[in-house]
């Protein structure tokens, strides 16, 4: 058992490792970060930071000599740099984990031998793979790439065989894998902390609407029946059990219109829709990732009531103009977060605010209405239940390159 006092490392400085540093440090650990980008948002809380390459060995051994123990806050650490440091000091997960869960096509190759259900996909190595790919894969068809990807990017929407040779050309003619496009009914997503000894604390789902492939809302607990949301715990308790993960680690579902429940993707480290636990949660999910690593008792995962987490992103900004924050602060049960970086790009994560109401409607409703007040009066489209347009008119665009996601049948608007 690592006590505090004790130093904790962490690969990666983004928003994930900055929550994670706060909640060491609360706890009276010292955290030091490994991060290449100056004054990286975990770097601003945390007692150290290496500024160095994921794969500068002088860097991961100065780490390693500092720490007792190390994890990392995103799944694109080349998991060789987790290995390394497994050789000196424990580590959380553990290289093996992040090499299927870092590369699409070992992850749904991963899921498939165990028998879980994910949507219809064939692996594609090289362009001459694309009209067997076809073959098995009913169109309209998203080829994601393998590596890399993240919140949507990486990932073209096709019909046949010009429009994939034209993606896969366009996302760098690396492996990807085609998938069909689901009908989706609703994204859930399950957390869960595992310890080494392999208890677990399992997070009730949070229910995932997504705008233009980027997490805009989740909701806790997720509006689906006992049964699905069970369910989904339980596949994701057997991935856990199955990669002998050791940390927190997300599971994403789709819930399609037809009912069944599909994998989509693995998160090996906590995840932006478990967010909502930081504020309506016995234990967030960044203490349970401080618990594991340290080899502690892993915290209670209750969810103590309805939540809804807004992402704040950097199209938010006018003109270099911050957001009207008293919008969300003049609330007594809004919580804002923000994470401490500089440049607001679009679609750049740059906080969340998390609403604690007294109903998942009520909530909803008050969450919307301050997102609404926040963006200055514009409504924004937020996805519940709907899915991707795969119109005509919008293949068509897609396929044009005039949009690059396609955009999501709109069933409310977020308006108060
Ligand atoms: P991903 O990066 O794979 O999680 O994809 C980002 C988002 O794109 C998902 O949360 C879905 O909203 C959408 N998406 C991904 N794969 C599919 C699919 N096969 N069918 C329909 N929508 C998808």
């Amino acid at each position: 058992m690592i006590l505090p006092g004790a130093s904790l490392g962490i690969l990666g400085g983004g928003q994930l490792g900055r929550m994670f540093v706060m909640a060491a440090r609360s706890m009276g650990y010292a955290v030091v970060v490994l991060d290449p980008e100056p004054d990286c948002p975990a770097a601003q809380w945390a007692n150290r930071h290496i500024q160095a390459s994921y794969t500068d060995h002088d860097a991961l051994e100065r780490l390693a000599s500092e720490c007792a123990a190390i994890t990392t806050e995103f799944e694109n650490v080349p998991a060789s740099s987790l290995n390394y440091l497994a050789g000196m000091r424990p580590v959380s997960p553990s290289g093996a984990a992040l090499a299927v869960t870092q590369d699409r096509i070992r992850e749904k190759n991963f899921l498939k031998s165990h028998g879980l259900a994910t949507a219809p996909y064939a692996v594609v190595e090289h362009r001459q793979a694309l009209g067997e790919a076809l073959q098995q894969v009913a169109t309209p068809a998203l080829m994601k790439l393998s590596r890399a990807g993240y919140d949507g990017k990486g990932q073209r929407w096709l019909c046949n065989l010009a429009e994939a040779e034209k993606a896969f050309d366009e996302l760098g003619g690396t492996p990807c894998i085609l998938e069909a496009g689901v009908d989706i009914q609703t994204e859930i997503s399950v957390l869960i902390a595992r310890a080494v000894d392999g208890r677990v604390a399992v997070y009730p789902p949070s229910e995932n609407c997504h705008r233009e492939g980027i997490l805009d809302v989740s909701i806790a607990p997720a509006r689906v029946s006992p049964e699905i949301g069970e369910h989904a715990r339980q596949i994701t308790i057997r991935i856990a059990e199955l990669l002998g993960y050791c940390g927190v680690m997300a599971v994403e579902f789709f819930i399609a219109q037809d009912g069944r429940l599909l994998v989509n993707e693995i998160a090996p480290r906590p995840h932006n829709s478990g967010h909502y636990t930081l504020d309506a949660c016995h234990t967030s999910q960044f203490e349970q990732q401080v618990r594991v690593l340290c080899g502690l008792m892993l915290g209670d995962a209750t969810l103590l009531g309805p939540a809804v987490m807004v992402n704040l992103l950097g199209d938010l900004w006018r003109e270099d103009q911050a957001p009207p924050w008293d919008q969300v602060l003049n609330h007594p049960r809004a919580k804002l977060h923000l994470y401490g970086k500089h440049e607001e790009r679009p679609g750049r994560k740059m906080g969340h605010f998390t609403y604690l109401g007294e109903s998942v409607e009520e909530a909803l409703t008050q969450a919307r209405a301050i997102q609404y007040a926040l963006t200055g009066g514009e409504p924004s489209p937020v996805r519940e239940h709907g899915r991707a347009d795969t119109s005509p008119k919008s293949m068509e665009l897609a396929a044009a390159d005039e949009m690059p996601y396609l955009p999501i049948i709109t069933d409310t608007l977020c308006k108060p």
